[in-house]
């Protein structure tokens, strides 16, 4: 399966391949190589968010390449 996703290596989001820029940092660094994806909807209140120092709610892949 193609994913249509991309993940950013300095955030970790996960957004539309179509998209060159992260919408949350603002960075290019945005790879297709990327495993696991966690959603999180309650930040303050989410384990991984907190492990993952996620602040703002969205999908997210658990590591990146
Ligand atoms: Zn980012």
């Amino acid at each position: 399966m193609v994913s249509d996703e991309k993940a950013c290596k300095n955030c970790h989001l996960i957004t539309k391949k179509d998209k060159s820029m992260c919408p949350k940092c603002k960075t290019h660094t945005l790879s297709d190589d990327f495993s696991g994806e966690v959603i999180i909807l309650d930040p303050p209140n989410s384990k991984i968010a907190r492990y993952m120092n996620i602040y703002v709610k969205g999908k997210y892949a658990l590591r990146v390449r």
